[in-house]
C-alpha cells in the first residue's frame, strides 16, 4: 500500500550527533512526527516516558515481538529496541511526515518493507572524533563506551547503503544539510 507520508530514518554510530540534528530539525520542521521508541534501557536522568522512549520491561517486549507490533526492533548495546508498527502506520496514513532514530539493523528492516523510506547516515569524519565526543557526553560508563565503541566501526560500514550521508563535523552546517535535505523530499523533489 502507498502511504501519503515521508518516512526518514537516521542512523549512524553512537556519539555521531544524530539526537542533536533531529532537535534542531524538530525546531524548525516542528510538524515533523518524531517515532518514540520501546526500550527496555534504563531511564536517562532527564528522559522522559512517552517523549524519549516508551520504557518497557523485557517480557511486555518479548509479548509486543510475539504480537508482531513491531515494524523493526533490535538488540543495540545489551537492550532491546523496537518501533511501533501502529504508530507508523497511522502517521503515514495521516500524511504526516516522521522520522525515525534508529540503529542500522532496525534501518535495514524497515527499508525491506517500507522501500520509499529515506535513511540518512549521521556520521563523523573519524573514530577518534566519536570517541572523544562520547567522552565528552559523559553518559555512558567506560564499558558501554567501549561497546558502542566496537558497534560504531561496524555501523560506519552501513553508510554505502543510505540514500544519504551526513559528516557531521560542524552542527551548524550539519543541521541545515538535514534540513534542506528533509524539505527536498517533502516538496517531491528528493530522489532515492
Ligand atoms: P540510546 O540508548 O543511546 O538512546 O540509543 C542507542 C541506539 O539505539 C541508538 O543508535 C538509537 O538510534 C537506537 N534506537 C533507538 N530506538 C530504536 C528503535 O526503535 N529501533 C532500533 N533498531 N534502534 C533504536
Amino acid at each position: 500500500m502507498s502511504r501519503k507520508g515521508n518516512l526518514f530514518i537516521l542512523s549512524g554510530p553512537a556519539g555521531a550527533g544524530k539526537g542533536t540534528l533531529r532537535k534542531i530539525l524538530f525546531k524548525e520542521l516542528p510538524d515533523l512526527v518524531y517515532s518514540v521508541s520501546c526500550t527496555t534501557r534504563q531511564r536517562r536522568p532527564g528522559e522522559t516516558e512517552g517523549k524519549d522512549y516508551y520504557f518497557t520491561g523485557k517480557n511486555e517486549f518479548a509479548e509486543m515481538i510475539r504480537e508482531n507490533a513491531f515494524l523493526e526492533w533490535a538488540e543495540v548495546h545489551g537492550n532491546y529496541y523496537g518501533t511501533r508498527k501502529s504508530d507508523v502506520e497511522t502517521c503515514l496514513d495521516l500524511g504526516r511526515d516522521m522520522v525515525l532514530e534508529i540503529d542500522v539493523q532496525g534501518s535495514r528492516q524497515v527499508k525491506i518493507s517500507m522501500p520509499d523510506a529515506v535513511r540518512i547516515f549521521i556520521t563523523v569524519s573519524s573514530m577518534d572524533e566519536l570517541e572523544n565526543r562520547l567522552e565528552d557526553r559523559g553518559t555512558e560508563t567506560p564499558d558501554q563506551m567501549l561497546l558502542r565503541l566496537r558497534n560504531a566501526a561496524f555501523e560506519m560500514r552501513y553508510a554505502g547503503e543510505c540514500e544519504h550521508t551526513i559528516v557531521n563535523d560542524d552542527v551548524a552546517r550539519s543541521s541545515a544539510e538535514l534540513i534542506n535535505l528533509v524539505m527536498k523530499y517533502r516538496n517531491g523533489k528528493g530522489t532515492l
